[in-house]
This record gives structure tokens, C-alpha cells and sequence, in this order.
């Protein structure tokens, strides 16, 4: 039997969206293992998570059709061989993801920042919902900024790290005295523009070779309007202001934890510009959709720009495995008269279908905003 070696990578938004595009002739084993050292410290904790995934997997196999039966079978396998031997998939994960479809070349073993609750998917894609918000992360920069120092950290909040380090060599301040001092200050003071002026100058040129989303500067009262009036107008457009933190001490997980807390307040506004378009939409322009059968006829138009899912939606659904219409009953499709299949959970499908219109999937997080809509709307395009 051929053998495959698993690619073991840390979860990038890049890879899981190309991976939730890969559609292999079989079906794909997605299966998801809790690393929360709360609860899986330890290798016998792991060990048992584990053997209960893989039994859970193996008679989730016995239900499919013999043709992908076989194949399976042995994904499981090699699934459990590789998670049971010695290879080094725990470190630096909160959480892992490993999809495969080995028969197809398939075998990835992800490393996720983020605790996710153990589970097992076999669809005909790569199972990435559980993961689908951290390709939605956006990249943020955060510029630590003192008359001496600074400290660049990139990535999401989940992710962002340190990027690099200078201390610039700007003279002591110590006290001269008289005439002395004067010039001294004044030297020091030129240092410090040169410095600001260079900080400026790095934070363009690294906005545009990584093109962050947002900026967020910590510097003190009497450097923030210094150093923002320095920056490039690509930088300054982007830039969300301004917060505190201490620019020598501070760590990634006390800056991650700021901008969680901003990218919430951004979102919750964000949701409530969605909400207020989807009232409007529902009470008079006809540009939205509120409920799933309604939502579904906008997929099966092609008219959604933005799909609102609550926390909690779930609901079954049909499709058509010909044409890809999408209903609520079972029977045949309107459009072929071809059977339609039936899906027990509808809401992967139509993230999916959202993708596939370039349609944005947003989680609702005000438990009250859709549910008139019974927890699912649409924003449409016409
Ligand atoms: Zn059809």
C-alpha cells in the first residue's frame, strides 16, 4: 500500500480556504482534537480523546455506500496510526485539525492558535466551518512607539506577534545644566524626529508588502500627534487610533487582548450597520431576506451579497445534486425533476454557496437581531 506522509503546517487563512475549495472525487475525514491544556494536558488524556475520535470516526464509515467505505477505512486508519505514534503534532496548538482523503494525496494535519471543540465531519469536502473564523481574521499591525523605542507587532488578534525589535541609540536626557543643556535638548530633540520619521517610513513599507487591515498605535499623549502626523495617508486611512500600553514591557498577549476588545466593538458596529440594512431591506426596498425559505430562493436567484446566520441556526434542507437548488422539503427539484438529497445540516452549504457567489457569511452575535428572520437573512444584491 502506498504510503503518505502527513503535512503538518500551522493554519493560515490562505491554506483553509484553499482547503474548504478542494472538492476530491471521494469523501474527506475532517476530524478535530481539543488541545486545551485545561482539559488535555496530559498524553493519557490526549491518547483517549484520540482513540474515542477514531472509534467515533470508524462507525461514522460503516453508514456511507461501499464505494466510500473502503477508502475511508483507511483514512482512519492512518489517521489514528499518525496520531497515536510519535509524531509532533501538539506543540504550539491549542487545537488540530487533520483532513484527509489519503487515496487523493490528501493528509493535512493543521495546527489551529485557537481551543476547538473535538469533533468528527465525512462530507465531500474538507469540514472547515469550526475554522472559518480564522480566515475571516483580518491582519492588524500594532506600532509601540517611545522617543527611543520602537516595537512592531503583526498578525489577527488571535495570532499577532512581535515582528522585530530596534532600539535606536537616542542620548540620555540626563540633566547638564545652563547653556549646555539647551543644545544638548535640542540635539536630542532632532534624534527624535529622525526617529519618528524612520518609524513612519518602516510601518509604509511594511504596510506594502503585507497590506494590513488596521493600525493601532500606542505611544504617550505628547508622541501621538507626532508620530500620526508623520504617517502616510495609505497608513494614516487605516490607522484606528491610539491606546495604551507600556512600549518596552508589553507582550503579544497583553497587546492580542486589546485588540480583541477593539475588533468586538468594530464588529458589533459593523453587525449593527448589517442589521439596520436588513430592516430597511425587509420593511421597503425588497433587498433583503428574512427566513430560510425565503433566504434559499435568494441563493437559488443568485441574489445574495451577505448571508446573517445567528449563533445558534441550524435546519435541514434539500439540494439538488444536479443543479444545486436548494429547498426546504424533500422532492423532486423544480427546475430537472431530479430527486433532491437531503442535508440534516443546511448551513455548511450555504456558507459554501455563499463563497461561491463572493457573498460574505456573517455570524450574528445580538441574539435578538434576526429573530424575526427565525435566525437566518440575506442582504441582497437586487
Ligand atoms: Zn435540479
Amino acid at each position: 500500500m502506498a504510503t503518505i506522509t502527513p503535512k503538518i503546517q500551522k493554519a493560515r487563512a490562505g491554506l483553509i480556504r484553499r482547503l474548504a475549495e478542494t472538492d476530491p472525487p471521494g469523501k474527506v475525514l475532517s476530524l478535530y482534537v481539543d488541545l486545551d491544556p485545561a482539559k488535555f494536558a496530559t498524553p493519557p488524556a490526549r491518547e483517549s480523546q484520540v482513540k474515542s475520535l477514531t472509534n467515533e470516526a470508524e462507525s461514522m464509515v460503516e453508514q456511507f455506500d461501499r464505494e466510500s467505505k473502503m477508502p475511508l477505512r483507511e483514512d482512519v486508519r492512518l489517521v489514528r496510526e499518525f496520531l497515536l505514534g510519535d509524531f509532533d503534532w501538539t506543540s504550539e496548538a491549542r487545537s488540530v485539525a487533520i483532513f484527509a482523503s489519503t487515496g487523493n494525496g490528501m493528509f493535512d494535519v493543521l495546527k489551529l492558535p485557537e481551543p476547538v471543540e473535538r469533533g468528527v465531519f465525512i462530507d465531500d469536502r474538507p469540514h472547515v466551518l469550526p475554522i472559518q473564523d480564522l480566515v475571516e481574521q483580518e491582519t492588524w499591525c500594532v506600532l509601540l512607539v517611545s522617543r527611543d523605542v520602537e516595537r512592531i507587532f503583526i498578525g489577527s488578534p488571535i495570532t499577532l506577534k512581535e515582528y522585530d525589535e530596534s532600539r535606536e541609540d537616542v542620548r540620555g536626557q540626563h540633566d547638564q545644566g545652563g547653556w549646555s543643556q539647551r543644545r544638548f535638548a535640542n540635539v536630542v530633540e532632532e534624534d527624535v524626529e529622525d526617529h519618528l520619521k524612520k518609524v513612519a517610513e518602516r510601518i509604509l513599507a511594511l504596510h506594502k508588502a503585507t497590506e494590513f487591515d488596521h493600525i493601532v498605535v500606542a505611544a504617550d499623549e505628547e508622541l501621538w500627534p507626532r508620530i500620526s502626523e508623520r504617517l502616510h495617508s495609505y497608513v494614516s486611512q487605516i490607522t484606528v487610533g491610539r491606546i495604551d500600553a507600556d512600549i518596552q514591557m508589553a507582550t503579544a498577549e497583553d497587546l492580542q487582548t486589546k485588540l480583541k476588545s477593539i475588533a468586538a466593538r468594530q464588529e458589533a458596529e459593523r453587525e449593527q450597520e448589517l442589521i439596520g440594512r436588513l430592516k430597511e431591506g425587509l420593511a421597503n426596498d425588497g433587498r433583503a431576506a428574512g427566513g430560510l425559505e425565503r433566504v434559499l430562493a435568494a441563493f437559488n436567484e443568485a441574489r445574495v451579497e451577505t448571508l446573517l446566520l445567528a449563533e445558534d441556526f441550524s435546519a435541514s434542507g434539500v439540494t439538488c445534486p444536479t443543479c444545486g437548488y436548494l429547498g426546504v422539503s424533500e422532492g423532486t427539484c423544480p427546475v430537472d425533476r431530479e430527486s433532491t438529497d437531503r442535508l440534516d445540516d443546511i448551513v455548511p452549504r450555504l456558507v459554501e454557496r455563499a463563497g461561491e457567489l463572493a457573498a460574505d457569511t456573517v455570524t450574528v452575535r445580538n441574539p435578538r437581531a434576526l429573530e424575526d428572520s427565525r435566525g437566518i437573512a440575506a442582504l441582497l444584491r437586487f
